[in-house]
């Protein structure tokens, strides 16, 4: 394949990573495909909290203000540690974004989506729903859609999350990895006084309250699950409650909420390491289809856009070609690698299932807390602008 200046541009999966890529490429002037199997929108319940980098890369595609309107953003960046009774541990503050955005701002995902569906529309993408991918030929940009058409693309990106069906013409089989942790999410009416982002540190648990609107707000706690065990959906919100039934302090209230009518949300966590390169032929891999991370960090999302935002500039400078796509993966995958090994620690940290080990991992958080954040952001800092 060599540089060329055709641009029809096909993305399977309109999820983050798909809508935001179809959002900066046709901002670029490409002629943009986006397929989703789902017949309608996924708006998915529950929340997700963006970090400052995620807020300038959602600035670079078009959406940051109508994001900063939906959702809540915390001035001052401060997340609240206590322990799972509730006592104090320490209070830590992540940084501001380059472009002087709020540090940290929650929404409701199905916002989310609502605010980049509206900006694909007003740029013309083409969007054709209850639609996949039959076959591709990654060679030559070939591919055959569920309902029988063929078409040829200039390049395939594949952004069809966790269970991508495009990686396997990248990079062979590639099973996503069972962390061994469960997360269960909430979504509850928002007490006015509550506008910070708390964690809660339990015994082998962790519980985390924020904010994601004016009204509402959405609990996520992390437990040690065993694989492959599989819960009925109905069953959700007493488990949930049970999950947690030790923690009091300001989740207490939110917990005894859950009820059978409750938006209750559970998943198991996965990750995917995709080996580079993350393109073959012209197909390429963006978002959790590469790079799937432990929600830890509450990165994902953000690594997901800024994908979007470094592949729609490199394809603007150099063209869609070989040496384009291969820069792509390279540029990108030291920061998704550095992302996912510090999210797995967190987790790990937060996993300790003895009172003493947990005694000591928060007094020494009053110490290292702050720094451990400050090193995180500088990090990324570096590794965004390191050299190709
Ligand atoms: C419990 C949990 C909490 C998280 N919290 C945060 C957070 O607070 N902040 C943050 O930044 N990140 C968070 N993340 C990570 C974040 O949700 C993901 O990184 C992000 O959603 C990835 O987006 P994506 O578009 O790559 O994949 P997905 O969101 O999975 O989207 C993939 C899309 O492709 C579609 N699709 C799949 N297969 C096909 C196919 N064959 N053909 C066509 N379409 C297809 C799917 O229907 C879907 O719409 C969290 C993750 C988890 C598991």
């Amino acid at each position: 394949m060599t540089a060329t200046h055709n641009n029809k541009v096909l993305i399977v999966g309109a999820g983050i990573a798909g809508c935001s890529a179809a959002v900066a490429l046709a901002d670029k002037g490409m002629q943009v495909t986006l397929v989703e199997k789902e017949a309608r929108w996924r708006f998915q319940s529950s929340g997700i909290f963006i970090y400052g980098n995620g807020l300038e890369a959602l600035r670079s595609i078009g959406v940051l203000p109508q994001i900063l309107d939906a959702g809540f953003g915390i001035a001052d960046g401060r997340n609240v540690y206590l322990d799972h009774r509730g006592a104090p541990i320490v209070d830590v503050f992540y940084p501001r974004s380059h472009g002087g955005a709020v540090p940290i701002l929650g929404i409701k995902r199905a916002e989310m989506h609502r605010i980049l569906a509206g900006r694909l529309g007003a740029l013309g993408v083409d969007i054709r729903l209850a639609t996949t991918v039959a076959d591709i030929h990654a060679p030559g940009g070939e591919v055959a859609f569920s309902d029988g058409t063929r078409e040829r693309f200039d390049l395939v990106i594949g952004a069809d999350g966790i269970r991508s069906q495009v990686r396997e013409a990248v990079c062979g089989p590639v099973t996503p990895r069972y962390t061994g942790f469960g997360v269960w999410r909430s979504v509850h009416e928002r007490p006015r006084t509550l506008d910070a982002k708390i964690m809660m540190m339990g015994i082998g648990k962790r519980l985390g309250i924020m904010p994601i609107s004016d009204d509402r707000l959405y609990i996520f706690g992390t437990v040690s699950e065993p694989a492959g065990r599989w819960y009925p959906r109905d069953q959700w919100p007493a488990l949930m409650r049970e999950r947690f039934a030790e923690f009091g302090g300001p989740a207490r209230q939110f917990l005894d909420q859950l009820s059978a009518d409750s938006e209750v949300l559970y998943t198991a966590v996965e990750e995917v390491q995709a080996p580079l390169p993350w393109h073959a032929g012209r197909v390429l891999l963006i978002g959790d289809a590469a790079h799937a991370s432990t929600p830890f960090m509450g990165q994902g999302g953000a690594m997901a856009v800024e994908d979007a935002v470094v592949l729609a500039r490199m394809l603007a400078a150099d063209g869609i070609g070989e040496q384009t796509l291969k820069a792509f993966g390279e540029r990108r995958f030291p920061m998704c690698r550095f992302v996912q090994d510090a999210s797995r620690k967190v987790g790990e940290a937060g996993a300790m299932e003895d009172a003493a080990s947990c005694a000591r991992r928060n007094a020494a958080m009053r110490e290292t807390a702050q720094q451990q954040v400050d090193a995180f952001y500088q990090a990324l800092d570096r590794l965004r602008s390191a050299p190709a």
